[in-house]
């Protein structure tokens, strides 16, 4: 009886241990992926994450069609699907690797429990994060709310695995299984066609990861620590997406990095950007205790928070990069074009909108849900809360980012506006949609006033 691997945010044929055990098995082997847009509480994905996962699932399938096998695709509830798919097949063993988000991990489990009682061989496994959530407790046996503690004991847990090695042959069934076709999802913009930006910018797929995690590591690691801050970028690895969409595992980060660690500058810039990568199981670990971060302040404290009246056309503003401050309007333009944004740029887009615009950040985080390629359903709201102060282990709430001060440290030689904003460095540049000196008092007393209710 076949086996049947179902890929979720695993798009990879390399240390993918559900893969793995399918092929141990020795059957035939059904691949599915199904796109649940049905399902409550999943999160409908982004624009961006659609095409993205377009031009995934489009690599993966050539992959394993050079393998032997091919990718079925179906459409609704998992729950529903999955059971169907099993005894179209007459599958004897159903394989996934784990995925973290409350509303999926009671899919999983429901589905686990009802294979298993008809028999069916069910088994999940961890891929997609180094650490499971549940295996990392403070002393006092409650998850962690801070990040350095949590890195702390997290070194103290044993080393991440070795990857698993890629999946040269994958045999498939003979009989044909029904398919939907790829582009019956309509999962990419049609009109407008706005996704020119991604297409220059991005190939989605595992050879592509596979290709920058080798170039970073050959070419870039070393400047990392140095240079990660400037907003032109060039030394950070533009792995997120790959890791969102599991192209690559952490595994396979995680321990090419430390083959190439080096010493010296190297090292150091080795261990900076492996934090990062525990940065991404932190807000993972926060987000599997706290499932609604996306919508629910972590720190109740700011349910309080005193929000004036939405004002939508400052929301427009800030979306279309039109609201006169350099570095945001550079930022806000990026994202649209390539589905990305850096890192401290996200940090300085996030406080004017919080901060200076005062406006309440899940709809910051709902924009940047839809623009990222990297959207992801932690990382995302766990750092827009972190901006907000409402989050965990967050920036202080008198933190308000200066996006003027931020564009001569990190854009000192006007590289990353140039590039998205020209027209700040002319004669007449726009003028700032707000006063940044008197927003940045007006938010700090409405701070105040949560601080002194929580
Ligand atoms: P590198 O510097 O090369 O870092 C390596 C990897 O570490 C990244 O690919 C990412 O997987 C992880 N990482 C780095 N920084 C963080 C962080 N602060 N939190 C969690 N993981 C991190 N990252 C996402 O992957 N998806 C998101 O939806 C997302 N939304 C964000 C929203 C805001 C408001 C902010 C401030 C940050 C957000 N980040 C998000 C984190 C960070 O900006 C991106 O991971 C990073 O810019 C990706 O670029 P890189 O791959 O070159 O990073």
């Amino acid at each position: 009886s076949p086996s049947i691997v179902w890929f979720r945010d695993d798009l990879r044929l390399t240390d993918n241990p559900a893969l793995r055990a399918a092929l141990d098995r020795d059957e035939p082997i059904i691949a599915l992926y199904v796109l649940d847009e049905e399902s409550d509480g999943v999160r409908a994905i982004g624009g961006a994450a659609r095409w993205w996962l377009h031009g995934s699932l489009t690599s993966l399938g050539e992959r394993l069609e050079e393998r032997g096998s091919t990718l079925v695709l179906r459409r609704g509830a998992a729950s529903e699907v999955l059971p169907a798919v099993v005894e179209e097949v007459g599958a004897g063993a159903v394989f996934w690797n784990r995925r973290y988000g409350g509303a999926e991990r009671e899919i999983d489990a429901g589905l686990k429990e009802k294979l298993r009682d008809e028999g069916v061989d069910v088994a999940s496994f961890a891929a997609n994060l180094l650490y499971e959530p549940w295996t990392v407790r403070t002393q006092s046996d409650k998850p962690y709310g801070v990040y350095s503690p949590f890195a702390r004991a997290v070194q103290k847990l044993a080393a991440p695995r070795p990857p698993m090695p890629e999946a040269r042959k994958v045999p498939g069934v003979s009989a044909s299984v029904d398919s939907d076709d790829l582009s019956s999802w309509s999962l990419l913009p049609s009109k407008p066609d706005w996704a020119g930006g991604l297409r220059e910018t991005w190939e989605p797929g595992e050879p592509a990861a596979k290709a920058r995690l080798k170039e970073f590591l050959d070419d870039d690691l070393g400047d990392y620590s140095t240079y990660r801050d400037e907003f032109a970028g060039g030394a950070t690895s533009n792995l997120s997406p790959r890791l969102r969409w599991g192209e690559l595992s952490p595994y396979q980060v995680w321990h090419e990095t430390l083959e190439h660690k080096g010493s010296g500058e190297h090292a150091k810039s080795a261990g900076g950007f492996l934090s990062e990568l525990v940065w991404r199981e932190f807000a993972w670990h926060v987000t599997f205790h706290s499932p609604d971060i996306a919508t629910v302040n972590w720190r109740r404290n700011f349910d309080d928070f005193p929000w004036p009246k939405l004002n939508r056309s400052h929301l427009e503003t800030w979306q279309q990069g039109k609201t006169g401050v350099a570095v945001v309007d550079a930022g806000m333009r990026q994202l649209w074009h390539t589905g990305v944004m850096h890192n401290r740029v996200r940090m300085v887009t996030a406080s004017f909108l919080i901060k200076n615009l005062l406006i309440d950040w899940r709809h910051g985080e709902q924009w940047f849900w839809d623009c990222l390629v990297d959207a992801d359903a932690a990382s995302n709201p766990f750092n827009w809360q972190w901006v907000a102060g409402s989050g965990a282990d967050a920036a202080p709430y008198f933190r308000v980012f200066n996006p003027e001060t931020q564009r001569k440290k990190f854009d000192s030689h006007d590289q990353y506006v140039r590039a998205w904003a020209p027209e700040y460095l002319g004669d007449n540049p726009p003028e700032p949609m707000v006063d940044l000196g008197e927003t940045r008092k007006r938010a700090l007393d409405a701070y105040a006033q949560v601080r002194h209710g929580g």
